[in-house]
Formats: C-alpha cells, sequence, structure tokens
C-alpha cells in the first residue's frame, strides 16, 4: 500500500481529514448535514471496509482532543452561576432520562434479544447518554449555545457526564463483586464513596486554586507580548488541567476542561482565550466524526435489521419521550422540553467507553457492541432531522390554539424587545454586532438621539448593553426572524458591524428581503470585500487599513509644513 504505514498519526491526521473534507464538501452540496459526509469518511477508512485503513486507536485519541478544546470553549462562556441557575431541571432531567434508557434497554433486551437484566442494563446504560461533541455542535450550528435552553442542554449534559464517572468506578467493583472475588477492590459503595469524594475535591481545587492561577498566568504570558506563547498557554490550560484531572481525580477529560474554561473565564481575557482555541476544536471535533465511523459495521445494518432499528428507536424515541416529559412536568416551556429532546437524542465517545468496560467485565455480548455502535452512527446522522422536527413541531403548536393553551408557549426573554420598545421606537438604526467596531459606534450614535437597535448573538453583551439602558436583542441577524424582532420594518438603516464577511453578506441580503429600500452600512476587512458590497448597492462599506490611511493623510494635510521648495516632488 501505497501509504506510509510507518507514519499512522500522521497517515490518520492527512487521510482522515482529507476525506472528511471532500465528502463533508460533497454532503453540503447535496444539502446533507456535513457530519454525514464526515461519518462516511470514517466508514470508508474504517477496518470493515476494503481499501486504507488508518489507526483507529489514534483516531479516538485525535477525537479526544477535539472533546477537550469544545469543552474549554464552553467553558468560557459558563459561570459557575449559569450552571446553579440550570440545575433544577437538568439534574432531575438527566437522572430520569438515564433511568428511562436503561430501563428500555433492559427490558427489550431481555425480551428481545434473551440477554440477562445486568446486560440489558448495561446495553440501556450505554444509550442513554449524549455526546459532548454532537450536542455542541449541534447548539452551535443552531446559534442555541449561549441560549437559556442550550444551557440547560449543557448543564443536562454535564450531569450525564458526572454520572457517568461515577459509572465507570462502579461497574468494575460491581463485577467484580458480584463474581464473589477480590475484596481488595472494595464494596461498590465504598468505590462511588471514593470516586464522589474525588470530583469533589477537584471542584473545591479548581474554585479555590484554579480561579486565581489560571487568570494569572495568562496575564503574566499576555505581558510576555509573545502571541506564540499565549497560544501555547491556551492550549497547555485546556489539556494540561484535563489530564491532570483524570489522572489526579478520575474526573472526565471533558469535565476537566470544561472547569479549565470556566476558571478563565474570570478573567478578562477569555475573548482572545476563545479565539485561538477555536479553529483547533473545529478540525479536531471532525476526527471525532471519523473515529465514529471507523468503528461502524456495516455489515449489522442487514445482518440484524430489526434490532438495529430497536437500538436506534431507544436513543431516538425513547429517550427524547423521556427527556420531554420531565422537562414538561417541570412547567419549562415547550420549546425548551422539545430542543432539550432533539439535542440528547444520540450517543458518542462515553457509550465506546461503557462498550469497552462491559466487554472486559462480560457484562455485555458482542452483538451488544455492534449494536450501540449503529445506534451512535445512526442517531449521530440523523441529529439534525431531529433539530428540524421540533422546530416544526413547536411552530405547529403555536399555529394551533388549543396546544398553545396546553403548552407554556414562553420563550426566551433577551431575545425580543418588550412590547413597550415595539411600540414607541421610529425611524430606528440597527447595529448588527456590539464588538470592536460596534462599541463605537454605539457611543457616538446615542449622541446623536437615534433610536438604535443592537442586535449581537452574545448574551453576555446583550444583557450588559441593556443594564446600560440600550435596546438590544439577542440573536443571530443572518435569520429574518431576528431582524424582523429587531423591528426592521420600521428601521431606516442597518449597520453591520461583524467581522466575519459570509455573515455580513448574509445579513445584507436577509434585511433587503424584508426592507428593500433600507441604508446600509457594512463593515469589510480589504479592498476586494469593500468592491463586492459597492456592487452590491450597499450604501457606504468601509474598511479599517483604508479609514486608517485616510485619517493620517488629513492630520497630515492639516499639519503647518514650510512651503515646498520649487522643482521638488
Ligand atoms: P468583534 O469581533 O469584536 O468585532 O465583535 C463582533 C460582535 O458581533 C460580537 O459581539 C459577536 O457576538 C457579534 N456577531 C457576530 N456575528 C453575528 C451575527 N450573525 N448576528 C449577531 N451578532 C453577531
Amino acid at each position: 500500500m501505497a501509504v506510509p504505514h510507518d507514519l499512522p498519526l500522521v497517515s490518520t491526521i492527512a487521510v482522515g481529514l482529507s476525506l472528511a473534507f471532500v465528502l463533508g464538501l460533497i454532503a453540503t452540496r447535496l444539502r446533507i448535514p456535513p457530519i454525514v459526509g464526515y461519518l462516511l469518511a470514517g466508514v470508508v477508512i474504517g477496518p470493515h471496509t476494503p481499501g486504507f485503513v488508518a489507526d483507529l486507536h489514534l483516531a479516538e485519541q485525535l477525537s479526544e482532543i477535539g472533546i477537550v478544546l469544545l469543552m474549554f470553549g464552553v467553558g468560557l462562556h459558563f459561570s459557575i452561576a449559569d450552571l446553579m441557575a440550570v440545575k433544577k431541571i437538568a439534574l432531575p432531567g438527566a437522572i430520569v432520562q438515564i433511568g428511562a434508557a436503561v430501563g428500555m434497554g433492559a427490558v427489550v433486551a431481555h425480551y428481545m434479544l434473551d440477554w440477562s437484566w445486568t446486560s440489558g442494563a448495561m446495553f440501556g446504560l450505554a444509550l442513554s447518554v449524549a455526546s459532548t461533541v454532537v450536542l455542541l455542535r449541534a447548539l452551535e450550528e443552531h446559534n442555541l449555545l449561549q441560549t437559556t435552553n442550550g444551557r440547560i442542554a449543557i448543564g443536562w449534559l454535564i450531569v450525564e457526564d458526572l454520572a457517568m464517572v461515577l459509572a465507570l468506578v462502579m461497574i468494575p467493583a460491581l463485577a467484580v463483586s458480584s463474581a464473589g472475588g477480590d475484596a481488595l477492590q472494595g464494596s461498590p459503595l465504598h468505590q462511588l464513596g471514593v470516586a464522589g469524594v474525588k470530583i469533589a475535591l477537584f471542584v473545591a481545587v479548581m474554585m479555590i486554586g484554579g480561579k486565581r492561577l489560571l487568570p494569572w498566568l495568562l496575564n503574566v504570558v499576555a505581558q510576555t507580548r509573545s502571541r506564540e506563547l499565549f497560544t501555547l498557554a491556551v492550549f497547555a490550560a485546556a489539556l494540561g488541567v484535563a489530564f491532570g484531572a483524570s489522572k489526579l481525580f478520575g474526573v472526565s477529560f471533558a469535565l476537566g476542561a470544561f472547569f479549565a474554561g470556566m476558571m478563565i473565564r474570570e478573567s478578562s481575557m477569555n475573548h482572545e482565550v476563545a479565539e485561538r482555541a477555536l479553529p483547533f476544536q473545529d478540525a479536531f471535533a471532525v476526527l471525532f466524526f471519523v473515529a465514529v465511523g471507523m468503528l461502524f459495521n456495516p455489515a449489522i445494518l442487514w445482518e440484524q435489521p430489526g434490532n438495529v432499528l430497536m437500538a436506534t428507536s431507544i436513543i431516538m424515541i425513547g429517550k427524547s419521550v423521556a427527556a420531554f416529559m420531565i422537562v414538561m412536568l417541570l412547567r419549562y416551556p415547550l420549546k425548551t422540553g422539545l430542543l432539550v429532546s432533539a439535542s440528547l437524542a444520540q450517543i458518542g465517545e462515553f457509550s465506546f467507553i461503557l462498550i469497552t468496560l462491559g466487554l472486559t467485565y462480560g457484562l455485555l455480548p458482542e452483538d451488544g457492541r455492534d449494536l450501540i455502535l449503529a445506534g451512535a452512527m445512526i442517531s449521530i446522522a440523523l441529529n439534525p432531522l431531529m433539530f428540524y422536527g421540533a422546530r416544526k413541531a413547536y411552530e405547529y403548536a403555536s399555529r394551533h390554539n388549543r396546544l398553545s393553551q396546553v403548552f407554556n408557549m414562553h420563550d426566551d426573554d433577551l431575545a425580543h424587545l418588550t412590547a413597550v420598545e415595539k411600540q414607541t421606537l421610529r425611524d430606528l438604526v440597527i447595529l448588527v454586532g456590539y464588538g470592536r467596531v460596534g462599541k463605537h459606534i454605539c457611543n457616538n450614535i446615542q449622541e446623536a438621539h437615534i433610536d438604535l437597535v443592537v442586535i449581537d448573538n452574545n448574551r453576555e453583551r446583550v444583557e450588559a448593553l441593556r443594564e446600560a439602558g440600550f435596546h438590544a436583542l439577542a440573536g443571530n441577524a443572518t435569520h429574518e426572524e431576528t431582524l424582523e424582532e429587531a423591528a426592521i420594518r420600521k428601521a431606516v438603516a442597518i449597520v453591520v458591524a461583524v467581522p466575519d464577511t459570509f455573515e455580513a453578506r448574509r445579513i445584507v441580503q436577509a434585511a433587503r428581503i424584508l426592507k428593500p429600500e433600507i441604508k446600509v452600512l457594512v463593515r469589510a476587512h480589504n479592498d476586494k470585500e469593500m468592491h463586492y458590497f459597492e456592487e452590491q448597492s450597499v450604501d457606504l462599506a468601509v474598511t479599517g487599513p483604508r479609514e486608517i490611511g485616510r485619517r493620517m493623510v488629513e492630520f497630515l494635510n492639516g499639519m503647518q509644513t514650510p512651503p515646498k521648495q520649487s522643482g521638488a516632488h
């Protein structure tokens, strides 16, 4: 084979990423979510299909880095208070959902597959925990990461993660004690106690030490003004804490990284830190999907179609119904129930760990592994469909009076202007993006007494703006609904001050559809972008460098200089 087998790490990354890129691109072209392409890339380079076989073990490790960076990124936008704010729903929700999955798995496996109750319970447990990567990517894609519902889903995931940490120490102890052996292992309860104490210790160490140490360290590094060292510090913090936490305290990598991020959030540098980690998160998260594809054995689809359907139904329907019911019982809004159910209707990395454990201790038959892996593959590929279904169900309920009376249709407050604001605002200017550029616009425009409505997808910024007395709402301005919420029909101008040109283009398009005559001002980065916008006949496109040059020339022109000597140029 032409691929050098002596460099398995390089070839796994190179072939994995390249093929994922090609198939992801094709999928996108066919209007299928790109993750389907990534998963297929994994199947192609996996051991169950002919041709090049990448190193599965390495692929799994690389995806672990993806999980660490993703959870670190989430931590950067999460405070302990945010976590506490969702505990009332996340805690009972996750516990009930895990319980339901274990119950369903045990019953179905016992009666359909003739397995023992213990094997069935193990099977159900593996079907119960959602994947961090899938969840976070889905939330990000639907712009839910920083919404209340997104936070509930993340809190839920963290409870699941904690439950898994406990399960992972309990299962060996239970297996050994039920086999009547090894007193040295200690009783299951003893193991549980030890694990609980370790988690508590980890949290305490992070809250007391990490909260001071990590921001301090970043500050010191920032003062060196070395970009390289700063990037290194970010990675060292994420991976170092994750690794240390798992070695010293037995918590998962993901949880360790989440706490590291959360502690850094306390410093003022969390935006810079997030910027450094972001591109790597994407690349490694893609390798996660490739690894899942590699694990999948397509033969199971025609060998045991009924059982695959059963496992997938537990993940996608059974778990969702359980989650939905508990959210409704706790009287949360319909939208919360639908979104949380959709986002958790998949399984991933924890299930793979449980499979290995189950096989090692003889708690899971070989068949179980392939069924769980098939369930993971299918539920991940179909996850975007669940979000689509959730949106349609919500729309259906809002249109039908009887349903909207039964359910709590209340939505996220930060995403709307108040009724009074909607009524009183006139001839307003919409500003999209309260960042480096938006900040200046905001302050100066206020002085000119223009009604201004700010849209930003960063909720923290919207909260701060509202506290300062501005009209602001949280949402993604590329969506027409968000622009409608910002009363675009009554606006005279829209200022697009986001850094990403593709986003800016989409915002301009959406604004023009809703109000063709609106004046459009955009931030561009270079002359090429500026010309593009001018071709689209936006009213004003501005680039930083050009403006800097213009101001400098203005200054020079205004300077008192001695008259030029004749003949000199
Ligand atoms: P900066 O990168 O400092 O210029 O900040 C840009 C701001 O725009 C940030 O606060 C982002 O949250 C916000 N932003 C970026 N894209 C969008 C979008 N599509 N809709 C709303 N706000 C956005």
